[in-house]
């Protein structure tokens, strides 16, 4: 028996970066996949057909996750179509860095709306029937939620944010059976750190104490051990992937 069999999993940015790594690593364990893109399905075949090669269903819909309406008209009947909602992961996430001096208002609640506001769009429509299946909710949040990073206020706000809702998710919830934690990954290597310099990704690498950057595929694993009946009693948990940053 896989850790997964037949768990429909939501997963927001499935497709790519540390989103496709969870997915990948959830079909490897028979879960049937439901993801979001916000670009053209087509940009996204090749990932779709790596996922379907493990033998699952696996659906995509095109959704801004930070867009309620969107959430409520497109992924909650995909979801439903699906038998509801197992497991979910808010993976959705942006950055628009910048010193708070200069932070502009667009940067500030970009930022909020898809860390933070998308999760409560997905937490409020699925957990009806995720209730009912005693399911698993899984948020990216990230180091800097904890610690805070000079030039990223907005995004160290919106993850900070997204731990409160978890830890407050895993007691409201924990009693119909639903558990809520999260993921604080450190520096991981995907698009959203592609923009570094080797002067500045050496000097974050200098302060880890694992001495290297994370891949995607050690944040998935970490994300399908929570999904599992493995962390049965894992709840409000926030664990750190960040090689000792
Ligand atoms: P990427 O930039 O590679 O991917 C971002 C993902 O978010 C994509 O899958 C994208 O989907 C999705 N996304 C963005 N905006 C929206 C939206 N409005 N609605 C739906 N989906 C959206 O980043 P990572 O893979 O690195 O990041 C994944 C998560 O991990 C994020 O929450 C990030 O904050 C967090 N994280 C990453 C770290 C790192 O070092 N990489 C460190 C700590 C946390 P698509 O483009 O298909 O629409």
């Amino acid at each position: 028996m896989k850790l997964l069999e037949n768990k429909v999993s939501v997963i927001t940015g499935g497709v790519r970066g540390i989103g496709l790594a969870i997915s990948v690593a959830f079909a490897r364990e028979g879960a049937r996949l439901l993801l979001t893109t916000t670009r053209h399905p087509e940009r996204s075949a090749e990932a779709i057909e790596r996922l379907r090669a493990y033998g699952t269903e696996v659906q995509l819909v095109e959704v801004d996750v930070a867009d309620q309406a969107a959430v409520n008209n497109v992924l909650l009947p995909a979801a439903d179509a699906m038998g509801g909602a197992d497991i979910l992961v808010n993976n959705a996430g942006i950055t628009r860095d910048g010193l708070m001096l200069r932070m502009s208002e667009d940067a500030w609640d970009d930022v909020l709306r898809v860390d933070l506001k998308a999760a409560y769009n997905t937490i409020h429509a699925l957990l009806p029937k995720m209730m009912r299946k005693q399911g698993a909710i899984i948020n990216i949040a990230s180091i800097v939620g904890i610690e805070g990073n000079a030039g990223q206020c907005n995004y160290a706000a919106a993850k900070a944010g997204l731990i409160g809702l978890s830890r407050s998710l895993a007691k409201e919830m924990g009693p119909k059976g639903v558990r809520t934690n999260c993921i604080a990954p450190g520096y991981i290597l995907t698009e959203m750190t592609d923009f570094m310099s080797e002067t500045m990704a050496a000097d974050y690498i200098s302060k880890i104490g694992l001495r290297r950057a994370g891949k995607p595929e050690e944040v998935a694993n970490v994300a399908l051990f929570l999904a599992s009946d493995m962390a049965s009693y894992v709840n409000g948990a926030v664990i750190e992937c960040t090689g000792a940053m």
